[in-house]
This record gives structure tokens, sequence and C-alpha cells, in this order.
């Protein structure tokens, strides 16, 4: 009899959620409600195949889990047959207390209520979507999974920044990283490939986010996310790594405030700042039609990029395995040929035919004679979140 995990990602508006039978690695249902608290709200839902969209308001998040358990009812798969046997929540911020899978108790969800000043656009929608399922599905365990637990074992020469250690350590500032799943799925599966646990890798999860991480045989020794996922790679909407002067200057000069300057920061940035969209498809077409922003944009995104990938490599002594993952890392050929060919001084080799693919399986896209494998890996952040509720329930 199959066992399965309900995994759930509960945002500000949104919740997403999939059935997953992490023995098989399979999801048997997946789907999305949006807009949630909207005068429209929008209920998709997939089972086997049968899909469903219905458009109707939905007040609030019990009133969408509510919807998605009578679709499991309706459309499948119904109760008796899902074998549910646990609930994994994502939840982005775990802050210095949770390195690994952990059982939901009210101890628990009172230090997830805390980290929400380190996270309030995610740990508090978070937290309710705990407290739903805990009210419709009671005697199903809830297991939190943290975007941040991969790295919250950072050596302190790459976790803390150099600021005021009182300041620092009184308002909890250092680096937590964020799509810690990923980067530790992604990272387990070249290990696994492979055969080589001693692995030094970089992984580039590369999506509308993006985030770099250094791996020393399966320890994260270093990752481009901070104290929020703003700094690093350039991403869609979020500038990445920009001088904390801009803040101050900005202030001053423009008289923004600090909300317009996150907003600035977070939301209009990235690709749609330089390009005008965050879609990397769309500033790959415009820059394929002579669009300049575009082009730029595209340069300082590779920049970015490589300069990270250099940075890690001398961090590590070298490295070993470079791999891209996620919408861009999985599916934008062109872009992997660039990188590849900015790292061709130190030796690395791309095997042209093998990266002219969207591959669904771990694969190699490096020549033999590479001093660098590199692979393309593509990533399952639920299927990891279901694999790792599932040692806890
Ligand atoms: P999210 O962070 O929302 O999970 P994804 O991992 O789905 O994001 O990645 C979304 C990004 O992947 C978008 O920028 C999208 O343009 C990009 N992407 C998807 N397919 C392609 C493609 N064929 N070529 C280039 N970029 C792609």
């Amino acid at each position: 009899m199959p066992q399965t995990i309900l995994v759930i990602n509960s945002g500000s508006s949104s919740i997403k959620y999939q059935l997953v039978d992490p023995s098989i690695g399979v999801a048997m249902a997946s789907g999305l409600v949006e807009r949630i608290g909207e005068e429209m709200s929008t209920i998709h839902h997939r089972y086997s195949l049968k899909e469903v969209t219905i458009n109707e308001p939905v007040p609030n998040h019990e009133a969408a889990l509510q919807q998605v358990l009578d679709l499991f009812e309706e459309i499948g798969p119904q109760f008796e047959e899902a074998h549910i046997v646990g609930i994994g929540h994502r939840i982005v911020q775990g802050g210095r207390y949770f390195s690994g899978p952990t059982l939901i108790d009210d101890r628990v969800k009172r230090l997830i209520g805390e980290l929400s000043s380190l996270a309030p656009l995610h740990n508090p929608p978070a937290l309710k979507g705990i407290e739903v399922c805990q009210k419709l599905l009671p005697g199903i365990p809830n297991v939190a999974v943290f975007d941040t637990a991969f790295f919250q074992k950072l050596p302190n020469s790459s976790a803390l920044y150099a600021l005021d250690r009182d300041v620092a350590e009184r308002y909890s500032i250092r680096r937590y990283g964020a799509h810690g799943t990923s980067h530790q799925y992604v990272s387990t599966r070249v290990t696994q490939v492979l055969g080589d646990k001693e692995l030094k890798q970089i992984v580039l999860h590369l999506g509308n986010g993006a985030s770099a991480s250094a791996i020393v045989s399966g320890r994260a020794v270093d990752t481009s996310m901070g104290l929020t996922p703003l700094e690093g790679l350039v991403m869609g909407t979020r500038t990445g790594d920009i001088d904390p002067a801009v803040v101050f200057h900005l202030q001053r000069v423009a008289n923004m405030s600090v909300s317009e300057v996150d907003n600035l920061f977070n939301k209009k940035s990235g690709l749609r700042g330089l390009a005008g969209d965050n879609d990397m498809r769309a500033v790959r077409e415009m820059a394929r039609s002579g669009n300049p922003r575009a082009r730029e944009a595209l340069e300082i995104y590779i920049n970015r990029l490589v300069k990270y990938i250099g940075g890690y490599a001398a961090e590590m002594g070298g490295v070993d395995v470079i791999t891209f993952t996620a919408g861009i890392g999985e599916n934008d050929i062109d872009l992997r040929r660039e990188v590849c060919q900015r790292l061709e001084f130190f030796g690395v080799i791309l095997d042209e035919e093998a990266n002219n693919t969207r591959p669904r399986e771990a694969t190699t896209i490096s020549r033999r004679d590479s001093s660098v494998r590199v692979m393309v890996v593509p990533t399952n952040e639920e299927l990891a979140i279901a694999t790792q509720a599932m040692t806890l329930v």
C-alpha cells in the first residue's frame, strides 16, 4: 500500500500542494489556490489525467484548504486511496533553531512565529498553513522542512557579516541562506550519481529567485543568499548584491522610505529592472531581437554568476562539479554555454551536444577532458520535502 506525504507551500495569498509518494518519487496529485482573499480566486487541481480549474472567491487559507480537500474527494484521489501519513510544510526561515526536518508541536510553531521578523512575507502564512492543516486534518502529523536548514552549519567565516558583533548578535544578523532544500537535494543527487562523497561542488539554483552554494563532502560551506533572499545573484526581480549605501543615498536624495527601497530592491530590480521583464525567456527574446538593455541585463546576470563560481572555487581550494538547476538552469541552453565559455580559463570544456538538451535526469554536459564536470540536475523541492518528512512520521 503506498504511503504519501501531502506537501504544502503556503504563501501570503496562495497555497501550493502536491501529494507525493516518496518511495517512488512520484506526485500523485497537485494543485494551487491563488489570490486567496481577493475578489476572485483560482483553484487548480490535477489528478492523473484529470485537471480542473475553478474561479470563485476563497476568503482565507482555511477555506482554501477545505476546497482542496473537497477536490480530493470529488476529483481524486479519495482519502482512503491517498494514504496520507504526514504533511510536509515548506518553511522559509528556520533561523538558528532548525538544522533539519522537525515534527511540529506548539513549541515549533512558537519558534516559527518568532522567526517572522526575519521572514515577514513567508513565515506568517506558513504558520497559517500549519494551523489550518491541524484543524482540518487532525491526527495526521505535520513536519516543518526549512529552506535554511542546509545552511545552518555554515562556517562562521562565510555565515557572519563584518558587522559590529553586539548588534549582529542582538538582532540575529547573519547569513541564513535560502533554497536549501533544493541545494541539498541536487548536491545529494550528484553525489549518488557519481558515487563519490568527497566532492567539492558548486550548485547554481537559477529560477525566479536564484542562489549559488559551495558544498564540500556534502556540507554547505557558503551560499549566496544572506539574512534574506535579497543577497547574491541577479534574480528575476531582486538586485542581488548591491552596496548597502545605495539605501542611504536613495533615502537622502530621493526621500524614499525604507519600505519603498525594500520594494524597489525586491520587486522592481533584477532582470525586470534592467530589461523590463523578470522572465528569462522574454529577456532572451528581447536580446535576440537586438534590444541593448536586454543584452546588457544578460551580461550583468552572467558576470555575477561567474564571479560567484570563481569565488567559491577559490574558497574550496578547487571544484569538482558545477551543477545547474531550476527553471533557467535546467532550460536555458545558451546561458549554460555562455557561463561555461567564461570558465574555459580554468579548463572547463562544454560538450555542446550534451548541453543542447533539457534533461529530465541528472546529466553531464561537460566533455570527458574537462577539468571540472558540469551537470544539469532537475530540482524537485516537493519530493525533497516529502522524503524528509517521511523520515519523521
Ligand atoms: P521559481 O523560482 O518561481 O520556482 P522556476 O524555477 O520555475 O522559478 O524558474 C522560472 C524561470 O525559468 C523564469 O525566469 C523562466 O523564464 C525560466 N525558464 C523556463 N524555461 C526556460 C527556457 N526554456 N529558457 C530560458 N529560461 C526559461
